[in-house]
């Protein structure tokens, strides 16, 4: 958590920063659902794909992260649009299987506008709040779906798909835990801090 972070949050070489001020506006679902984007921007290889864009301007820097940073699936979409949509989607697996009520964490898209003064200025690169909140929406009833079949907790879309040894044990472990009626609890409308004024609606 940092003072004077440009933006609301972001992910950069394993790690996830948040703007203080950001986390202060949002209730712990939501929160957890702003982390769970950054560390799927991180498991997803974003950083290391943005860069190997950059090259060969970064070449030193490409070689540092190839080593160290989570590779980019084949399929990683070029739209930076559609890599935020892919964050939003497993960030939001992630808060599930950290026990989040999934329906309240999907209630994030609605502070967008008011998580930092930039989100306005940034949506030629991140999507429109409905359409997030749609993609979020979708993503918890799906979640709740196989978590009541008993299905893997993992996003459909094979590229989202986190992969190293032992992940779907971890993550059967940890869904084992997860009580359905508990998790998908509807959310609660509207959230105490919501009645802060909107700055924008783009
Ligand atoms: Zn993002």
């Amino acid at each position: 958590m940092v003072d004077e972070l440009p933006t609301a949050a972001y992910a950069f070489m394993g790690q996830q920063r948040i703007n203080r001020s950001s986390m202060e506006r949002v209730n712990e679902p939501q929160l957890a659902a702003v982390l769970g984007h950054e560390m799927a921007h991180s498991l997803l290889g974003h950083g290391l794909f943005n860069v190997r864009r950059l090259s060969p301007h970064a070449i030193h820097l490409l070689g540092l992260l190839e080593r160290s940073e989570p590779h980019p699936h084949p399929d990683t979409p070029d739209d930076p649009r559609a890599r935020e949509l892919d964050a939003d989607l497993l960030g939001l697996y992630l808060a599930g299987l950290a026990g989040y009520r999934v329906f309240e964490v999907a209630t994030m898209a609605d502070r967008l506008p008011d998580l930092h003064p930039t989100y306005a200025d940034v949506t030629s690169t991140h999507p429109k709040a409905k359409e997030r909140k749609e993609l979020l929406y979708r993503a918890a009833v799906r979640f709740c779906e196989q978590l009541r079949k008993g299905q893997l907790l993992q996003p459909d879309p094979v590229r989202l798909h986190v992969t190293y040894e032992s992940r779907e044990e971890e993550v059967r472990a940890r869904q084992n835990l997860l009580v359905a009626d508990d998790v998908c609890a509807p959310a609660e409308a509207p959230q105490p801090d919501a009645a802060a004024p909107a700055t924008t609606t783009n």
